[in-house]
């Protein structure tokens, strides 16, 4: 069938499966283009079939030739409807990793529950002995508690007053005000309970429990930081207390992992656009500025670079260097005075009628409907393509 792409607000509900495809292989030639990396031998991907959960995979099986299992929770196609972009994604990267001769399975599921622990803990058992290495990517709006069964929701708001500030929908190109209510501490609570460090903590403490950490033994999670004028919205809304959780939790897994010679860090990474970061009021709009500031001080970065660059100078070095809070930098570039000077600027100035020339709001948009395969030049959109994939190690349902 035609795949065309159908947007409703932040999300596309219809992926096609040769532009991700294209959109993976793209990744990984930039990864073979670097210099090649050593040192990761075994690693899980927690979150691993878009944005940066797929880019770390990519990393480490094209930058470090690494085995790699991936876990997701995405959509097989079912008539016509398409996969979801993930289920494409996680299709071209095993089949591009089997072409190289690399280990790659992946499981799709709720990264959440027990039962899906257990299935990673029988294939490591199963097939690679130990674990040597971590990636906890996940991104998601709910939980369910795998003992009591109870789902929480996890809030993008303020805390303590509401917060006004400009967004942008865009692809209208409309710029305006918009105003968050502040959460409830219920609300709070229950977003840490989702995005905070909980889960990672329990995938480790399986994975331990059951003898699978190689001495050695690393994990990385991730968080965003950004400018003070989201900071209200993110660093210190309901999303920021759930990625304080997850910076405590790093720590608590340093001092726990230190008998098997074992880290785990928390990496601080830009903001890029992807499924989740769509989803964020304000955010759209800030990114589509940071794009034109940081393309015009040659500081531009995608997930892909900055992941082969977690991998580079971060995870397959001995002792990494860590800020005075003990994380790993990504977001040290967006961060640098004269890109948040450009930002602010055109932040206090933006509008409607001059977003074209203060932002890189096309480029926004491509890369949007890039996630979900569209707007590929390699690509024919007016070729009929079969909307059902399978992902090699996943039996196909019946
Ligand atoms: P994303 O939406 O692209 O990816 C989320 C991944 O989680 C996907 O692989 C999805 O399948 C998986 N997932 C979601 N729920 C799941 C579940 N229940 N079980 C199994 N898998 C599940 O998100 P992203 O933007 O790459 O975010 C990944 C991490 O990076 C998050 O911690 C996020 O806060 C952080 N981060 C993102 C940005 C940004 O700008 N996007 C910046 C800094 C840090």
């Amino acid at each position: 069938m035609i795949i065309l792409p159908k947007v409703r607000g932040f999300i596309c509900t219809t992926a096609h499966p040769s532009g991700c495809f294209e959109n993976v292989l793209q990744q990984i030639n930039y990864v073979k283009a670097q210099q090649g990396l050593s040192g990761s031998g075994r690693v899980l991907v927690v979150g691993a079939s878009t944005g940066y959960g797929l880019a770390s995979r990519i990393s480490a099986a094209f930058g470090c030739q690494a085995s790699t299992i991936g876990v997701s929770f995405e959509k097989a196609a079912k008539g016509k409807r398409t996969a979801s972009a993930g289920w494409y994604n996680t299709a071209a990267f095993e089949q591009q990793a089997h072409k190289d001769g690399l280990y790659a399975k992946s499981l799709n599921g709720d990264a959440f529950s027990s039962e899906i622990k257990q299935q990673v803990i029988d294939l490591i058992k199963a097939d690679w002995g130990q674990v040597d290495m971590v990636i906890y990517s996940l991104a998601s709006p709910r939980r369910t508690d795998p003992t009591s069964g109870e789902t929480y929701s996890s809030v993008l708001k303020p805390i303590g007053e509401s917060y006004h500030n400009k967004t942008i929908d865009p692809f209208t190109s409309v710029v305006s005000e918009v105003t968050i209510d502040s959460a409830t501490e219920q609300e709070v609570a229950d977003t840490v309970t989702v995005m905070g460090g909980e889960d990672w903590q329990m995938w480790i403490d399986a994975l331990r429990d059951n003898d699978l950490l190689a001495d050695g033994f690393k994990t990385t999670a991730y968080s965003y930081i950004g400018p003070g004028l989201t900071h209200p919205i993110y660093k210190d809304g309901a999303i920021g207390m759930a990625k304080r959780h997850v910076q405590q939790t790093a720590d608590n897994l340093n001092m726990q992992l230190s008998d098997i010679n074992g880290s785990a860090y928390c990496a601080v990474n830009k903001a890029v656009v992807t499924q989740s970061s769509a989803a964020i009021p304000v955010v759209p709009l800030y990114i589509a500025i940071l794009f034109k500031v940081m393309h015009e001080l040659e500081l531009h970065e995608d997930c892909i670079e900055q992941m082969y660059r977690l991998f580079q100078d971060y995870l397959c070095v001995a002792t990494p260097s860590l800020d005075d809070e003990r994380r790993i930098r990504l977001d040290d570039k967006e961060m640098q005075e004269d890109v948040q000077r450009g930002v602010e600027v055109s932040w206090q100035e933006v509008s409607s009628s001059n977003i074209e020339s203060l932002a890189n709001l096309e480029e926004y948009k491509d890369k949007f409907l890039q996630l979900f395969g569209f707007g590929l030049a390699s690509v024919d959109y007016t070729v009929e393509v079969d909307p059902a994939v399978s992902i090699p190690s996943i039996p196909d349902e019946a």
